[in-house]
């Protein structure tokens, strides 16, 4: 049935879940003034991006046999508009559209939902709307499954016991997962505020292991919270699934959808590398999805066409540096861990090429094309959550080991009063929300502590800068260094024999060795990983084949100087110790002086670019 045709604009919509055939269907009302469409014509798009995933996806190839009818029941003709849209032809009132939808594809899911035959998560990348009307929409999920629950995050309004949401926008639609079918629901209270667990599916060790990752989860939020001084959300729910297929790491209002891996319980690395994740997308209910880089603020107009921020460095950046700091706070990672990978990320951003060729900011503007990983991109892109990280780590150093008293003494206490300025405590995303600007930031810093702001200036706008070293040194530790070698060729993950990525002025690339060339033997002999950082790292040039698509290849290069951050020495005071213990929150921060941290925790889960 039709709604009874008023003026206001409206459209709700109508769901009935097919799990068996991993497909929806989906009916759309369309009333009020949007209905009568713009010359003739009703334009409806999927969006073409989401926010917190910058790149532009076919949302839309998955929907089938979409009809369009007036109140009459009188098919009105509907085509394929753009990528993602369709264009009905409309005389006037009501409009019904009619349509299914697959809704398989895991890597996905965060971005898109799923429909599987065990559980769904619905997202609003499935729903059409009406390119002139963004505003207050609702959903009746209208067929689920039998047996089959629903739990659904805040910031949309219920019609009583029914199913049916109304939400304020479309643009709080499409943040909102809901989730269906056998989900293990777990629930903690923190601060007043519940956070709920939905599990989507188990892996080995979930019933041993679960409540104390929740528990570990439930702390980074406490510790979250000590940074903020509040929730701007009334609950909080974690999507989670430890389906390996399930690549998701995405981040809403009230909510997160995350992957956390089959052996998150079976693992201590990957335990803590997903509670990490967690607070990573916890982080961002107060930084990015509130807390908005210019034009951020303004999504709604921005769906189809792509909205373009140099502020990435802030909401993404800031967001891994307390990913790691919340996680050592929580005592997820020790104190040397927590050390070991801001030296780590030091390292790995410098030793390319791209650090000293690229800003952060330009980083960010192209962010829709340079964020997935491809051949070039060590010489020219830097990943901005990397640098972001450092700029926030070097800002917290200052203000931590600052010889007059800054205006702020800590990262936590400025970005918590940026947070008010640039935000409020409210929940809701104002209507008129702008966000931030760089200059504002660099303003702001400069605020803080006179000379802060033209540092920071340096580090956003232009390549390099970045002292995570001579910042290391002024909270306590002495850097040291080693002379070694190098060829040039970066690895993946577990990649090698093939490589990634080739630095343009480095031995391999002088030579030219190419990105996914995959290595045959080194000196005549088979390939090991080993085998050849020994040969990178000696004198002697090196003979290498390669195999590049169907072609075998050789090349000789000769390993060049190459310094890289080896270890720590402690020389630091007590009262410095003291300080790092405020720091990571702890008491366990007891370094006798000349005592040795090693470098060897590092971990990144865009993947680990290693260098020979
Ligand atoms: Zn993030």
């Amino acid at each position: 049935m039709l709604k009874q045709m008023t003026n206001e604009s409206f459209v709700s919509y109508e769901v009935r879940l097919h799990p068996q055939r991993l497909e929806m269907s989906v009916k759309m009302h369309i009333t009020g003034d949007v209905a009568k469409g713009k010359n003739g014509g009703l334009l409806l798009e999927l969006p073409t991006w989401v926010p917190g995933d910058y790149s532009f996806e076919s949302y839309g190839r998955d929907i089938f046999s979409i009809t369009a009818h007036d109140a009459r029941g009188s098919a009105l003709p509907i085509e394929r508009k753009e990528l993602n849209g369709y264009l009905i032809r409309v005389t006037d009132g009501p409009v019904l559209v009619e349509y299914q939808a697959a809704c398989y594809e895991p890597d996905l899911g965060d971005a898109m939902g799923i429909v599987d035959t065990g559980y769904t998560v619905l997202m609003g990348t499935r729903y059409l709307f009406c390119v002139d009307f963004v505003g207050a929409c609702s959903v009746d999920y209208a067929e689920i499954p039998d047996g089959w629950r629903i739990h659904h995050p805040s910031g949309a309004t219920r019609a009583g016991n029914t199913n049916k949401w109304t939400y304020p926008s479309f643009e709080i639609l499409l943040d909102t997962p809901v989730c269906f079918g056998g989900f293990r629901l777990l629930q903690r209270i923190i601060k007043d505020t519940i956070f709920y667990f939905v599990f989507v599916d188990k892996g080995l060790g979930f019933d041993e292991k679960v409540n104390e990752f929740v528990d570990k989860v439930s702390l980074t939020a406490e510790k979250i919270h000590d940074v903020f001084g509040l929730f701007p959300f009334s609950d909080y729910t974690f999507i989670l699934s430890l389906n390996p297929q399930a690549d998701w790491g995405l981040e809403h209002l009230t909510s997160n959808m995350s992957g956390i891996g089959p052996e998150v319980f079976v693992d201590d690395g990957l335990f803590a590398t997903g509670i990490r994740v967690c607070a990573h997308e916890l982080f961002h209910a107060w930084n990015v999805r509130r807390l908005r880089p210019a034009p951020f603020g303004q999504l709604k107009h921005q769906l189809c066409c792509g909205s373009f921020t140099e502020g990435l460095w802030m909401a993404e950046g800031f967001t891994r540096y307390y990913e790691f700091l919340i996680s050592a706070r929580a005592k997820v990672y020790s104190p040397d861990q927590f050390f070991s990978a801001i030296a780590g990320y030091f390292q790995h951003l410098t030793q390319q090429p791209a650090y000293s060729r690229v800003s952060v900011t330009d980083a960010s503007l192209a962010t829709y094309m340079n964020h997935s990983k491809y051949p070039g991109r060590v010489n020219n892109s830097i990943d901005y959550y990397d640098k972001g990280m450092l700029i926030a780590f070097g800002l917290d150093a200052r203000l931590r080991s600052a010889d007059k008293q800054a205006k702020y003494a800590s990262l936590d206490d400025s970005f918590k009063a940026f947070y008010l300025q640039y935000f409020g405590d409210g929940t809701a995303i104002p209507n008129d929300y702008v966000g931030y600007t760089t200059k504002e930031v660099i303003q702001f810093y400069e605020e803080v502590q006179p000379g802060l702001g033209s540092i920071l200036a340096a580090q956003l706008m232009e390549p390099g800068n970045i002292d995570t070293d001579s910042q290391l040194e002024a909270i306590g530790f002495e850097v040291k260094w080693l002379d070694t070698r190098y060829l040039g060729l970066f690895f993946l993950n577990d990649g090698a024999p093939t490589i990634y990525g080739v630095a343009d002025d480095s031995p391999a690339g002088k030579a030219g060795i190419a990105p996914n060339d995959v290595i045959q033997a080194i000196n005549g002999f088979a390939f090991s990983q080993k085998g050849l950082e020994w040969a990178g790292s000696q004198t002697a040039s090196v003979h290498l084949e390669v195999l590049r698509g169907h072609r075998k290849l050789t090349f000789q290069l000769t390993p060049a100087a190459f310094r890289k951050m080896d270890y720590l020495l402690w020389k630091g005071t007590d009262v410095q110790a003291e300080k790092i213990n405020r720091w990571l929150d702890t008491e366990d921060f007891k370094p006798a002086v000349g005592q040795r941290f090693d470098l060897d925790f590092y971990d990144n889960f865009h993947g680990i670019e290693k260098m020979v």
